[in-house]
């Protein structure tokens, strides 16, 4: 995290307690997380949700029903059929048939007014992971805000957000298979930029490695050796996209890019003459320094 005032230091500790707190709602890993919480409950009783864990739950299900279900929050069950947050196993066939009945984003009811939660079956879960990060930017960038910061980049890794009333701030898309390579460049003023890849995180089974994105339609892993970023005016909806369209694979994310105008879109595959690059509405995006690009559609 940069900004540049004398104040920052101040402002800099402010937003950091405030992606902690929000690591405590939203967080699959802890298990006395809010999220685990209602976890453990929803499935017998209608779960109260705190204002933060109902915005995000709100924005995952906006996410999953703009994508057709490439983004499903209700993918939780084939976290743990797969062992995504130990050491990883490929469940047998009825396992993951069991697991796959339990997802579905529209098998949840939730009440607005009440911020109330509850799953229509047992075992179903929320796994709010592919959100979460781009919402804690959202409110960092409130907190940094409200202190009289004015220009700063915000960077989680794979997920940006910047803002800036001066020059814009350049940043670089990782190279597909290589997070410390940059690939692409992009200059931005007030944007979030999320980039999802399988190459991330990975678990290994019998050998095989497998990357932590769902289809959640198949149940299993992506296979894909690509990345996908989007960069929008939030982080939470940046980052929930940028996993949507990995999921989507290259010739539908392209097709959702046509179709939201507002984002900007970049898919980036290892190819033999360096990255092949699909771009779509990103008019500064060029190639870093040092870095092949091969423009498939230009930016
Ligand atoms: P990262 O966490 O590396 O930034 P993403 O933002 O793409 O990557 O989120 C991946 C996380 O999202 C997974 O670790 C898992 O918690 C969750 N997830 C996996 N598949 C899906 C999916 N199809 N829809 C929504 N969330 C998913
Ligand atoms: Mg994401």
């Amino acid at each position: 995290m940069r900004a540049d005032s004398a104040a920052a230091g101040v402002a800099l500790d402010a937003a950091f307690d405030e992606i902690a707190r929000l690591e405590d709602v939203c967080s699959a890993w802890q298990p006395a997380s809010e999220l685990q919480r209602l976890n453990a409950a929803a499935a017998d009783q209608r779960f109260e949700c705190s204002p933060d864990l109902y915005a995000v739950i709100d924005s995952a299900f906006d996410a999953a029903e703009q994508t057709n279900g490439a983004f499903d929050p209700t993918v939780e069950p084939l976290e743990r059929a797969w062992d995504m947050r130990g050491a990883g196993r490929a469940p047998g066939d009825s396992e993951l048939a069991e697991a796959r009945s339990r997802v579905g984003w529209r098998a949840v009811v939730r009440v607005p007014a009440s911020r109330m939660v509850r799953f229509t079956h047992a075992g179903m879960g929320l796994d709010l992971g592919g959100i979460a990060k781009g919402y804690a930017l959202d409110r960092a960038e409130e907190v940094l805000r409200a202190r009289g910061i004015s220009r700063a980049l915000l960077d989680f890794g794979g997920q940006l957000l910047a803002f800036s009333n001066r020059e814009p701030w350049r940043v670089s898309v990782a190279h597909p298979a290589d997070r410390l390579q940059p690939a692409v460049r992009l200059a931005l003023s007030n944007a979030a930029v999320s980039t999802s890849s399988q190459s991330e995180r990975q678990i290994e089974v019998n050998g095989a490695r497998y990357g932590h994105i769902l289809d959640p339609h198949t149940g299993r892993p992506l296979r894909t050796d690509a990345s996908a970023t989007v960069v929008a005016a939030s982080g939470t909806r940046a980052d929930a996209l940028s996993t949507a369209l990995l999921v989507m694979g290259r010739e539908r994310a392209l097709e959702f890019a046509r179709a939201h105008p507002e984002l900007g879109v970049l898919w980036l595959e290892p190819g033999p003459e360096g990255v092949r690059a699909w771009s779509s509405n990103l008019p500064t995006a060029a190639a870093a320094p040092g870095a092949a690009v091969q423009w498939m559609s230009r930016p």
